[in-house]
């Protein structure tokens, strides 16, 4: 095998040049969330050789991923998606570091999983991950993009601590529970995560080759090709990175409370309660799963599992023991 045939094409580049490649070869990328995004990041950073790539995610490959998300196959299904990802990217570059966690990122650990990296890359789907990315990368000054994708739009910005606005800055606190759209409800096509995904590593590269960034908020539809640029402020009054006041590391964000609630059953609980419409959420969930409800309790059913979801937000999850597993269904259905 050639090896110092791997990155001739990309060594032509005159933003790149041998000089580039051997900066990229020093750097450091976290990618956390490794779903349409996420395998379309770690796929880009990892052929264009970035020394050192950390893959976190805490969720299992399941069949409705394969549609759009790039490195998962039939053979995946149920195993664990870190595990998984890391095995494949290793044969596509055995010259770079790859280091997987399959875990729920959170309060607790979102320091260490972003420090001593040069960049960090969002492919996540969870608001509050976002927000403790955001208030972890101002603190540690580490440069984060975000990005997301449903339906057939996507959206992306670079922020870099103390330059650009911060996340805070674009969105000052936490949807509620229940308010936005999540794939599992409203669906996504399979091209948006990609075009998203490859923008964001580019970004990335970018980034680690110190050049000029995009500086605004980028938004995409694929099906309309509508695409805009939009200048965001950076807000003097921002509370993360105006004030350094981080109360989602600080956990007084913290958004749920999940307990043992009996046998192969497991209760989650918002710390602030919100209020969640039933028609709203039944409506979308129909198209999915079986939803039945009446004045107290919205009851969704899927293969294997049971939602019992209240008005103010608390659900009773029936058919794991797992922790892990009843957070990422309440995100997925109920949409923190
Ligand atoms: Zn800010």
């Amino acid at each position: 095998m050639l090896v110092n045939d791997r990155y001739s094409r990309q060594i032509l580049l005159k933003n790149i040049r041998k000089k580039g490649q051997e900066k990229l070869k020093k750097s450091s990328a976290a990618v956390i969330g490794c779903g349409a995004l996420g395998t379309t990041i770690a796929n880009n950073l990892v052929r264009a050789g970035i020394g050192y790539i950390r893959l976190v995610d805490r969720d299992i490959v399941e069949l409705n991923n394969l549609q759009r998300q790039n490195l998962f196959d039939e053979d995946d299904v149920g195993a664990s998606k870190a595990g998984v990802i890391v095995e494949k990217l290793r044969k596509i570059n055995s010259e770079i570091k790859i280091e997987p966690i399959a875990d729920d990122v959170y309060y607790k650990n979102v320091e260490n999983i972003i420090k001593n990296m040069d960049v960090i890359l969002d492919g996540t789907d969870n608001m509050l991950v976002r927000f403790l990315i955001n208030d972890a990368c101002v603190k540690h000054n580490i440069p984060w993009i975000y990005g997301g994708a449903i339906e057939t739009y996507g959206i992306t910005m670079n922020i870099i601590p103390h330059k650009t606005s911060c996340f805070r800055c674009l969105i000052h606190d936490i949807p509620e529970a229940g308010s936005l759209p999540t794939c599992e409800t409203v669906g996504v096509l399979n091209s948006i995560p990609s075009i998203i995904g490859s923008i964001q590593s580019t970004e990335a590269l970018k980034i680690l080759l110190r050049k000029d960034i995009n500086k605004g908020l980028l938004t995409y539809d694929v099906w309309s090709h509508n695409f805009n640029d939009i200048k965001i402020k950076k807000r003097n009054d921002c509370k993360c990175c105006g004030h350094h006041n981080f109360e989602f590391l600080n956990a007084k964000k913290r958004e749920t409370m999940i307990s043992l609630c009996g046998k192969g059953a497991i209760q989650i609980t918002p710390v602030n309660y919100v209020k969640i419409s039933f028609d709203d959420l039944g409506k979308k969930l129909q198209k999915i799963g079986e939803v039945n409800y009446h004045k107290l309790v919205l009851r969704f059913n899927i293969p294997g599992y049971e939602l019992n979801i209240f008005r103010n937000g608390r659900a009773i999850i029936i058919g794991t023991n797992d922790k892990k597993i009843a957070k990422s269904l309440y995100t997925k259905y109920v949409g923190l």
